[in-house]
């Protein structure tokens, strides 16, 4: 399912029946404020132990697991090759890593915040642009994207969770790629509304040229384009797309498993995900977790739509261009009153914590 999987039959899908019962369950503001926070979590307790898996008793994906390892391990070389003996700084920085970024907003702006989420909407141009830039990233079908966290939110860190972290910082990031999916993912997956996306002729084009949208815009056009146009040698081309390639599923990862094991709870302290600087920035503002588990239908995925978060400047952007519109955020008084019930009181505003005493007084 991973990578350049090429997509066996669009209409698989409609021809699911349990897909089709059971309501999107979109939070709303009145849902958030009764919301009981005695929902089971497990704790990940922060020893060396739990920086492995727990694997459980699926059986192993060997192919994945093959592709998985060969391709961290051309990374490595890679990294050595372009920026030690080669010192190609100026394309991989000038050309893949911005490359890589059209690929990190069609994830974060487009298969999280747009068709996930439904945070906001957006015309038809933007659109295209989104879901053609997250095939270019290189990860799973928009479906099985957007499928896949739709589980995520609703069954987070549990056995139905597909990237549970109470299993472990690498089962989160990057092990539940490597096995099949448990018996509660798969019977929670088919039961995940996704009509909507179904239904969304841009994801119907993607879905149906799935293999050949990823490999072209995630490969071979960025491979190409150097070596055509300023005479770049396809070696190097191949290492630098390389290295671009796999930063970027490592920084959509690392919102999985570390932005659910390190950082703060401002805004409920009773659930895994966290308030991760780190993440935010190499996930381009997806890394501020315990706040998008809170509240997930906010278009910024975090309190603030500017600090280290460079997916909500983007849409920021086109919402002054009036490309996307309808955004949707919540209210500062529900947010201050959930920091105050749920909290762990850490919260951070302007890129500062914000001390006990202070933010009191703001709220009286
Ligand atoms: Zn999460
Ligand atoms: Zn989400």
């Amino acid at each position: 399912m991973f990578l350049c999987t090429v997509y066996k039959g669009f209409p698989v899908y409609k021809m699911s029946p349990n897909m089709m019962k059971t309501p999107l369950p979109l939070l709303t503001e009145e849902l958030v404020e009764n919301v009981q926070v005695s929902k089971e979590t497990k704790t990940v307790k922060k020893s060396w132990k739990n920086l492995w898996c727990y694997f459980g008793d699926e059986d192993l994906k060997w192919k994945n697991i093959m592709v998985l390892t060969s391709i961290h391990l051309f990374f490595l070389y890679s990294v050595y090759h372009i920026l030690i003996v080669k010192k190609l700084y100026y394309m991989l920085f000038f050309f893949y890593i911005p490359y890589g970024y059209v690929g990190a907003f069609g994830v974060t702006a487009g298969a999280h915040r747009y068709y996930t989420h439904k945070c906001y909407k957006v015309k038809l141009p933007l659109k295209i642009f989104l879901v053609m830039a997250h095939a270019s990233a290189g990860m799973n079908s928009m479906f099985h994207w957007v499928r896949d966290h739709r589980i995520h939110h609703k069954f987070t860190d549990t056995e139905a969770d597909p990237h549970n972290a109470s299993r472990g910082f690498f089962f989160s990031h990057v092990g539940w790629l490597m096995v099949k999916k448990n018996a509660a993912v798969i019977r929670e997956g088919r039961k995940v509304d996704m009509r909507d996306v179904l239904e969304d002729p841009v994801v119907q084009f993607q879905e149906k040229h799935f293999g050949l949208l990823s490999l072209m815009l995630c490969h071979v056009i960025p491979i190409l384009i150097p070596w055509y146009f300023w005479n770049y040698e396809l070696w190097d081309c191949f290492c630098m797309n390389m290295i671009k390639w796999v930063y970027l599923i490592n920084g959509v990862w690392a919102v999985n498993s570390a932005a659910h094991i390190w950082g703060t709870k401002p805004y409920d302290k009773n659930i895994l995900p966290t308030e991760n600087k780190w993440v935010s920035f190499i996930a381009i503002g997806e890394g501020w977790h315990n706040y998008h588990h809170t509240f997930p239908w906010d278009y910024k995925a975090a309190e603030l739509s500017w600090w280290l978060n460079v997916t909500g400047v983007f849409l920021n952007i086109f919402a002054a261009l009036g490309w996307v519109y309808d955004l949707k955020t919540p209210s500062q008084e529900l947010i201050e009153r959930v920091v105050k019930s749920r909290g762990d009181g850490s919260r951070l505003v302007w890129g500062k914590e914000v001390p006990e005493t202070e933010e009191k007084q703001s709220i009286d």
